[in-house]
């Protein structure tokens, strides 16, 4: 995909102050605005997307010379549209900090009513931006979040348009919000920017990531006595990688559990992880298999039981991982029957999948009943652990917060509300 270009406009005016008190003032909202132009524009540098700041330096003279403008406020918006058309930007959008009335309060974003594109940029820049928000103010009475205006800078440029007013300048408490948590709020719209180029739908909410996840280990209980030797070691291998996909997310997560991994007889395995993962309310359900299957099949394959967008975007980079590593180790692995390569399947009428209430997802790791793959899933299972770990992660935890950076050089740190978490390096 070629590069983005988003054009990043800055609060242009002088002449525009916040919160002032004996004891402590906001100063001016230009030089905030600034200031989170360039921690964003770095930051979408990262994310390999194409990003610049708006001129800064107009002089009176140049803003009186716009002859269309009614205000000199709007002949700043005006310049900043044609300096946003002639760099050709894909996206335009507007920092500011909001005031008008000292009593409303949080993050607003303005969208274009003649654009649907406007309206999703807008969202999906709202959306992370309202997550960091509500972590620091519950119980806070906001403003709507998403407004539609008639703003110069949203129908005058060709780039899609977002106005974000990241929260109110006119109060002291989301004033020092700001001020304090200024390359947050430029990383969490930089990260709604990204989801809105990457096409993420943004279901995560923190309640969900709240809840946890469930780890399901095999029981190997489908297989008959003769076999119960071989089984016997299969599931303990089995076990071994779904332990160490516990092990590795408990590093970085507080909420993991591993089912069980004592064998019952019959289905009894299966039905108490279904138990055990409701009665804990968990978010995530992930079974963890290898596959029997006459010999013939080969490579890592996940199951979901809908095609809900969350649901696949997690499956997919499990998949999407494992096949990373596996075509690595394995490019000439005889494909008599191959998988569905890089394709989540639905799969219906699976117990596990459709009795929990988690967001459940399957995965076979690979086969156990031929030596590639079995060679394969022993040799490889703590790199196969940190493949599934990696991609639930990005996926249900940080929904890509921390992209292309492997999470185990990360940790989350609870914040004392016990609601919600930071990302520290370790
Ligand atoms: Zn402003």
């Amino acid at each position: 995909m070629e590069r983005k270009r988003v054009f990043i406009s800055p609060e242009p005016m002088t002449y525009k102050f916040g919160y002032s008190g004996e004891d402590w003032s906001y100063g001016r909202e230009k030089d905030h605005m600034e200031s989170m132009a360039k921690e964003l524009r770095d930051y979408l540098h990262t994310l390999d997307i194409d990003a610049v700041i708006g001129r800064t330096d107009y002089t009176d003279d140049e803003l009186r010379a716009v002859v269309k403008a009614e205000t000199i406020a709007h002949a700043a918006a005006y310049k900043r549209s044609d300096e946003s058309d002639n760099w050709k930007a894909d996206y335009h959008v507007c920092l500011h900090s909001n005031g008008w009335d000292k009593t409303k309060r949080g993050p607003v974003v303005y969208y274009s009513n003649d654009c649907k594109k406007s309206e999703a940029l807008s969202k999906s820049i709202l959306n992370p931006l309202t997550v960091i928000y509500d972590r620091d103010n519950i119980g806070v009475t906001k403003q709507a979040g998403l407004q539609t205006d008639t703003f110069i800078e949203l129908g005058e440029p060709k780039a899609i348009g977002a106005y974000v007013e990241v929260a109110f300048h006119d109060n002291k408490a989301d004033a020092q919000w700001i001020v304090r948590n200024l390359v947050k709020i430029a990383h969490a719209i930089g990260d709604g920017i990204y989801d809105y180029i990457h096409g993420h739908v943004q279901v995560t909410s923190p309640n969900i990531i709240k809840k946890g996840i469930y780890i399901s280990p095999d029981n190997f209980m489908k297989f008959s006595v003769e076999k119960s030797l071989t089984n016997n070691t299969e599931r303990q291998r089995m076990e071994m990688i779904s332990r160490e996909v516990y092990n590795n997310l408990k590093r970085v997560y507080k909420n993991v559990m591993l089912g069980d991994l004592a064998v019952g007889s019959g289905d009894s395995g299966v039905d108490k992880r279904i138990r055990e993962s409701n009665a804990g309310g968990y978010g995530l359900h992930v079974c963890i298999h290898s596959r029997s299957y006459n010999g013939i099949k080969f490579g890592p394959e996940v199951f979901i039981a809908s095609g809900d967008s969350f649901t696949r975007d997690i499956a997919q980079e499990i998949l999407d991982n494992l096949f990373k590593l596996y075509s690595r180790t394995f490019w000439s692995v005889p494909k008599t029957e191959p998988v569905k390569k890089n394709k989540v399947i639905v799969l219906k009428n699976h117990r596990e999948l459709d009795n929990t209430n988690a967001i459940a997802i399957l995965v076979k790791v690979a086969s156990q009943d031929n030596m590639f793959d079995k060679q394969w899933m022993y040799s490889k299972k703590n790199e196969i652990a940190q493949m599934i770990g990696d991609a639930i992660m990005s996926q249900f935890v940080l929904k890509g917060k921390i992209r292309g950076e492997s999470i185990y050089t990360h940790r989350l740190e609870w914040s004392d509300r016990g609601q919600v978490f930071d990302i520290v390096p370790i």
